[in-house]
């Protein structure tokens, strides 16, 4: 039973084999990966970002992310899904079988132009020529589900804190471009409860957003403050959470601290709110400790950490 109002069920998109291996110097072999993938969807995890498709001198970890696509094995009721920084990028997706793809903005002016050389308006108008780009079923609705990220919601390396307005007002021009969900991202892992509220507060005004359905939280743990933080999502009816296994993802703003919410961690804590989330606990954890041998380090997540002292 969950507590409370909380939702009786969540959605967690697993964005380990992309955010968490984008952050990582070690070049896995696309054979691992697949690998990984396999045991992360074997463990329940149903929504999978599996890789981004960038050109691939940028950020070598995911330079095979063709080979990536390709050699996924379709499963029942589990969703692969890519990101996508730009028109050839779209264009590799869809060659690659995918139909669930990312766009990633920010809520911050400044690490916007420093991230994708862009102004935000200009990132949301890109988004509008690719989007125009996408396949098409034949009553014309576009057969493309899209998830845009914003980035630095809460906080930004550059600008300091950000105020709720400017999320909202990115919110809004996404949903003008028919997104279908907004990941709300806690990018350098700032944000506590109080200002998860305030941020919702914000954002669940907005018209034609349906929050339980189509707001996402990703939240990193630099600051330990993840889980709080996943709380207070749920109380407000939240239902679709960013974690990746094993915490895998070092935040690059601060070297050495723990990055994205490991998916061990928030299941553990659903689990122990009878929150529904799909996912068998003791799998994930088997899958986590089998990577961190073909990683050849140690992942950074709590429980994770705690399943290898054997506690
Ligand atoms: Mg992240």
């Amino acid at each position: 039973m969950s507590h409370g109002s909380l939702p009786a069920r969540v959605r967690i998109v697993e964005v380990g084999p992309r955010d968490g291996l984008q952050n990582q110097t070690t070049v896995l072999p696309t054979a691992t990966k697949l690998a990984w993938i396999e045991r992360l969807a074997g463990a329940g995890l149903r929504e999978i970002e599996v890789t981004s498709f960038v050109r691939p001198d940028r950020i070598p970890p995911l330079a095979d992310a063709a080979e990536v696509a390709a050699g996924l094995t379709p499963r029942d009721g589990v969703t692969w899904s890519a990101l996508v920084p730009n028109a050839r990028g779209l264009e590799g997706a869809l060659a690659a079988g995918i139909r669930d793809i990312s766009l990633f903005t920010a809520a911050s002016e400044t690490f916007c132009r420093k991230n994708i050389n862009a102004s935000i308006a200009e990132s949301v108008e890109r988004f509008r020529v690719l989007l125009e780009a996408a396949p098409r079923d034949a009553e014309g609705r576009r057969d493309l589900r899209v998830r845009a990220y914003l980035s630095t919601c809460f906080g930004c390396p550059y600008e300091g804190a950000i105020p709720a307005e400017a999320v909202v007002e990115v919110c809004r021009q996404l949903l003008a471009l028919e997104i279908d969900e907004l990941a709300i991202s806690d990018t350098i892992g700032v944000a506590t409860p109080a200002d998860i509220h305030r941020v919702i507060d914000a954002v669940e005004a907005l018209p034609g957003l349906d929050l339980g359905s189509q707001v996402a939280l990703h939240l990193h743990d630099t600051r330990g403050t993840a889980l709080a933080n996943v709380c207070a999502g749920l109380e407000r009816g939240i239902s679709i959470f960013d974690a990746a296994a094993g915490g895998l993802g070092g935040c690059p703003y601060a070297p050495g601290a723990s990055g994205n919410l490991a998916t061990e961690d928030l299941v553990y804590l659903l689990d122990g709110l009878g929150v529904e989330s799909g996912v068998d606990l003791e799998s994930l954890i088997d899958a986590g400790l089998w990577f961190e041998q073909e990683l050849g380090s140690r992942l950074p997540g709590r429980v994770i950490g705690a399943a290898r002292a054997g506690r």
